[in-house]
């Protein structure tokens, strides 16, 4: 999403760093090397080496058939010919598995693998389709039991992991917000997509997609393509974010893109503001809209929250919330969605002092960074130390490296593949004019690099906004031990002379006199020292006036200082849950083959903490005793405060494991006798023994993580059964 570029002048604009993108020029970067996979690069060009032998191979076949030579010859090289056949349509079969990320051949396509992971998520009521029975409406879904149970389990972890551990305020503010706030946050008039029509059924599309589709479509099926026009079509997707309505318009044009449906021609693009409006009452005068995030909550009631805070910094503030944004064509299901929960963080500090006192904490963290000189250059994220990335610059400072890591421990630790986890800084014509730094944690999904945590140090523009707008100081103070002794500029607009001169105008001319900056207010002193009078231009009256000698007077005074007020600065990380949870999904997500081997068995590996229920309890067979038992296991757990559910279907063991295994339950307990029980372990399979009454406080262990399941086979005896199997 995007702001126009005309509005990067204006000062009061977008919030959302991550939409606010500055014109990015079509021309790669001198420095930039195609950014094309080497290998994907380099088929390409053995594709089009292929190519011309096999063209001067047939041209060879011509010229000996047109003068007359051999059988045995022509015969030969038509041999010859049908070799190198063979060889393009194998350099074509490697191109294409390095287009669709199936580069080793013998793993599933991204496609095929999206459509196991999503098959089994309808089909276990992950998630629904949102009013599936009248057709669905796009960009709206349900999540069913197992997905409102990991979602909770996620926003539990959450407020463990940030609200508790870091002392954080949380709020909890309406969805429906009047008009005046989201002008101030500057959402009224920026918070844009560009849209192109159907000119002829009026069919709405988002811009930048069809451009991207383009590209990837000529870059999967023109395998013939050049090197060159393969960089050209790669470097669009990398800019396509950044690009202006009109370049937007003119590549559309350029390639002959029309609508998808139709066919027929598109207009130029426009922008659409994603808000969905509302009136506030039944009178229709109070205009609203529904959030698009919540961190304007927090601000407006940042006053409070310091005075709750002790009138101290730094402090942060929390908020979990639903969140509305009208998505022009809505697509990679749970991904791009039209309500979403966010959950966001806004932790305010002096902008004199970004040092964190839990820094050395996360300090010696390595990960997958890609600050923005790789980027430039082409190349891949890397491993680095997140110290490091601070002391080098790389990362703004230590409050925001501080949650950097703080995010990086929340998603590996919810289950995410560090090996598909990356942070990416913003380029510096992605980010707003008054951010200092902003990273994106990105998980790779079969969708390609997803931002799903965007960690932004925004420095103090929206306190001020909303400062300006509602008149009410959103600022701290800090006291000094000792008054201060400072130079102070003191502007004084003699009203008396300057109502005679202005008149009706008088207030805004005064206005604009005391706020002019220093430099400014010096600069007109020694002017009408010299002169006697100064041009002055007054930007709420839209004209220059003349300022003479006895309409002000400015001078600097010594004064003494008890304390400095401030704007604070906030660093804002606004986690998507519904994306999060989503790539948690895919990498979580294996088959394995059934015990007979004519199957594929779907397993979630998720770890306890997001599991959507810890244990289940099978009587191994249909007999009162065992039900009898396996009641009262499971009271046991729920006691214990550990999700489970019993399964006394006649179903066989094996089945039920592999029902349960697609849940992601993490552990299974087969009541086969009357005093002790198996626990299976839903990965490793394995099994061990425990008597009835240790069962649930050995669950609630191994769930809770206080054991790992390595701990736990050491204390108990193992139980071998081929039940454990499905
Ligand atoms: P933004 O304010 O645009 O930086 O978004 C904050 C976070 O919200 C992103 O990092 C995403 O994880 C998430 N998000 C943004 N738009 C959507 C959407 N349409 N559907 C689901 N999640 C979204």
């Amino acid at each position: 999403m995007r702001l126009h570029s005309a509005i990067l002048s204006s000062l009061a604009h977008h919030r959302i760093t991550s939409r606010f993108r500055q014109i990015y020029s079509l021309q790669r970067p001198a420095n930039a090397t195609a950014p094309m996979a080497t290998s994907e690069d380099s088929l390409r060009r053995a594709l089009a080496e292929k190519q011309s032998t096999i063209d001067a191979s047939g041209n060879t076949i011509r010229q000996l058939k047109s003068s007359g030579a051999s059988k045995s010859e022509i015969d030969e090289a038509v041999k010859a010919l049908n070799a190198l056949k063979l060889e393009k349509t194998s350099i074509e079969t490697q191109l294409k598995a390095s287009i669709s990320g199936d580069a080793n051949g013998s793993v599933m396509s991204r496609d095929a693998f999206r459509q196991a992971v999503v098959n089994t998520l309808e089909r276990r009521l992950f998630y629904i389709p949102s009013f599936k029975i009248y057709r669905g409406v796009a960009g709206l879904y349900d999540y069913g039991p197992p997905g409102c149970a990991v979602k909770s389990n996620v926003l539990a972890f959450w407020r463990q992991h940030f609200v508790l551990e870091e002392d954080m305020l949380e709020v909890d503010c309406p969805c429906v917000t009047p008009e005046v706030v989201l002008k101030a946050s500057g959402h009224v008039d920026k918070f844009t997509d560009l849209m192109v029509k159907d000119e002829k059924t009026g069919t709405c599309y988002r811009a930048d997609h069809l451009l991207k589709d383009h590209c990837k479509d000529k870059l999967e099926k023109d395998l013939a393509m050049s090197a060159d026009k393969a960089a050209e079509f790669k470097h669009i997707l990398a800019v396509l974010d950044d690009l202006s309505a009109e370049e937007l318009g003119a590549k559309i044009k350029e390639y002959g893109i029309v609508a998808p449906d139709t066919k027929n021609p598109l207009s130029d693009p426009y922008p659409f503001n994603l808000m969905f409006q509302t009136s506030i009452g039944p009178s229709g005068v109070s205009p609203g809209y529904m959030r698009p995030e919540t961190a304007q909550g927090i601000f407006v009631n940042f006053k409070d929250l310091y005075y709750y805070n002790g009138n101290k910094l730094p402090f942060a503030a929390a908020q979990i919330g639903q969140a509305f944004r009208n998505e022009i064509s809505p697509r990679q299901g749970l991904l791009r969605v039209r309500e979403f929960t966010l959950a966001e963080i806004e932790h305010f500090v002096d902008p004199d002092d970004k040092s964190h006192p839990k820094y050395s904490e996360v300090e010696k963290l390595e990960f997958l960074m890609f600050p923005r000189d790789l980027q430039m250059s082409g190349q891949s994220a890397k491993r680095l130390c997140l110290g490091e990335a601070v002391s080098k610059g790389i990362v703004n400072n230590q409050t925001l490296a501080y949650f950097i890591g703080r995010v990086y421990l929340f998603l590996t630790r919810l289950g995410i593949d560090e090996e598909r986890l990356r942070f990416r800084q913003h380029l510096p014509n992605e980010m707003a004019h008054y951010a200092a730094d902003c990273w994106d944690a990105e998980i790779e999904s079969s969708y390609g690099w997803i931002e799903c945590v965007g960690i932004a140090d925004r420095s103090a523009y929206d306190l001020r906004a909303h400062t300006d707008k509602s008149g009410v100081a959103l600022v701290a103070q800090e006291k000094f031990a000792e008054p201060k002794e400072v130079e102070k500029l003191v502007i004084t607009p003699i009203k008396k002379e300057l109502g005679l001169a202005f008149k009706g105008n008088q207030k805004m001319v005064v206005e604009a006199l005391e706020a002019m900056s220093e430099k400014e207010a010096m600069d007109m002193k020694s002017v009408l020292e010299t002169k006697g009078e100064v041009e002055f231009e007054v930007c709420t009256l839209e004209k220059t006036v003349t300022i003479t000698k006895k309409m002000v007077t400015i001078s600097k005074e010594k004064k003494k200082e008890h304390q400095r007020v401030f704007t604070p600065s906030v660093i804002e990380p606004s986690f998507g849950i519904g994306r999060i949870i989503y790539c948690l999904y895919e990498h979580s997500f294996y088959m394995r083959p059934s015990k007979a081997g004519d199957e594929q068995l779907n397993v979630f590996r998720f770890p306890p903490l997001v599991a959507p229920i810890k244990c289940t309890v099978f009587p191994l067979v249909q007999n009162a005793q065992y039900e009898q038992v396996a009641k009262n296991i499971s009271r046991s757990l729920t006691a214990a405060g550990i999700s489970n559910k019993k399964d006394i279907t006649g179903t066989s063991i094996g089945k039920r494991y592999a029902r349960t295994d697609e849940l992601g339950v993490p552990f299974a307990v087969t009541v086969d006798s009357t005093s002790s029980v198996t626990i299976r372990e839903r990965d490793s399979k394995d099994q061990i023994r425990v008597s009835i009454d240790e069962v649930a406080a050995v669950v609630k262990e191994v769930s809770e993580g206080r054991a790992t399941w390595a701990d736990i086979l050491k204390k108990y005896p193992a139980h071998t059964s081929a039940s454990a199997d499905e």
